[in-house]
């Protein structure tokens, strides 16, 4: 039986931990849905199997039904259940970097819902590597269908408590990990026999997958079609259908920055409470009032970019000015998930 007295944390969604993590696995099994966490961000997942729960995971976020879903696996045995093949060049990619931050999109397999898939012939693959996951995914023992656990639009949570701050009451219940290790969504690739696309940057960088297939595959192209440049922020027919949804989006309006100009930044938002997450070092001539957060590597920008953009919300700003890191290794990824946040405005 599940308690619904409020837990000593506030929340009246019931709260798992690992070694009790067979009543969470059970509420899934009967076609509940569960927000649980893994090492990029919390998800909230609805087995694969099972329609109608499937269905509850867009109702809870208000997120568009053409919108695909990442089937959450714990290990490559379970890959029949869900995919019609793996090319070699994903065979490679799931040996080197599962469990892990990848995401690979193949073709489905016939009993994977539509509804999972916004009704593409392809399907997202990921075995997470977060032990509290892989703990909960054995339990299952079924595909796991997950998003990110935030309203859709929203900054995706890195905590149990971010999670339950939107979706409190709208979940069956709900695991507890601790915050998320990597703080952003995983890499997500296409793998067919001749190439390997970039469909969204994330912690396994395009280099580190061109490496890993260049020895045995030579032959196969590793494309990376928006990784950088940033010319194109939102494209209008985008790689991967859901990119081009407004995404990760505090309250406060989010502008991006290479370098960040203190006494200019005070004169453009003059009148209005703005905050400063920085690169490195602190902005110089910003105001002593402004909120301030500075990031001192690309991967601490990754692992706190959504927990702090939600705290300038606390913090009672109306605008954020996020200076962008270099564009290496998982700088990549940091920058495009704050140019979406952005809506493309830059100072
Ligand atoms: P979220 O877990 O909220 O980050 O959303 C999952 C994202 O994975 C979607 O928004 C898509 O961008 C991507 N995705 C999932 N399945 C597919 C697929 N079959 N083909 C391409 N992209 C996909
Ligand atoms: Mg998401």
């Amino acid at each position: 039986m599940l308690h619904r007295e409020p837990s000593s944390s506030g929340f009246v969604t019931p709260v798992y931990t690992s070694g009790n993590l067979g009543a969470a696995a059970k509420v899934l099994a009967a076609g509940g849905i569960v927000v649980f966490p893994t090492e990029t961000v919390y998800g909230i997942g609805a087995s694969a199997l099972l329609e109608h729960a499937v269905a509850k995971i867009f109702e809870a976020k208000g997120r568009p039904q053409d919108n695909p879903l990442i089937l959450h696996i714990h290990s490559t045995a379970l890959l029949s259940e869900a995919v019609a093949s793996v090319p070699r060049s994903a065979e490679l990619l799931f040996e080197a970097f599962s469990p892990g931050p990848l995401t690979i999109v193949l073709p489905k397999a016939e009993r994977v819902s539509p509804l999972v898939t916004a009704g593409l012939p392809t399907v997202g693959i990921r075995i997470p590597s977060h032990p509290v996951a892989r703990e909960f995914l054995e339990m299952c023992n079924v595909p796991v269908a997950a998003p990110s656990a935030n309203i859709s639009g929203q900054p995706s949570p890195t905590s149990l408590e971010m999670a339950l701050s939107g979706l409190d009451g709208k979940v069956d219940c709900a695991v507890d990990g601790g915050f998320c290790q990597h703080g952003i969504e995983s890499t997500i690739v296409r793998c067919s026999d001749g190439e390997v696309v970039l469909l969204r940057p994330g912690a396994i960088t395009v280099e580190m997958i061109a490496r890993c297939l260049g020895e045995e595959l030579p032959g196969v192209r590793v494309r990376a079609p928006d990784a950088e440049g940033g010319a194109v922020v939102m494209p209008a027919q985008p790689e991967a259908p859901g990119m081009s949804y407004r995404h990760y989006q505090p309250r406060a309006e989010v502008f991006v920055t290479e370098r960040i100009d203190g006494a200019r930044t005070r004169k453009r938002f003059h009148g209005r409470r703005f905050g400063v997450m920085a690169m490195n070092r602190p902005p110089v001539g910003v105001g002593p009032a402004t909120p301030v957060y500075v990031m001192n590597s690309a991967e601490e920008y990754a692992h706190l970019l959504y927990r702090k953009l939600v705290w300038f919300d606390g913090q009672g700003c109306e605008v954020i000015v996020a200076e962008l890191p270099p564009p290496q290794g998982v700088g990549l990824a940091v920058r495009d998930r704050l140019r979406r946040a952005a809506g493309g405005q830059e100072l």
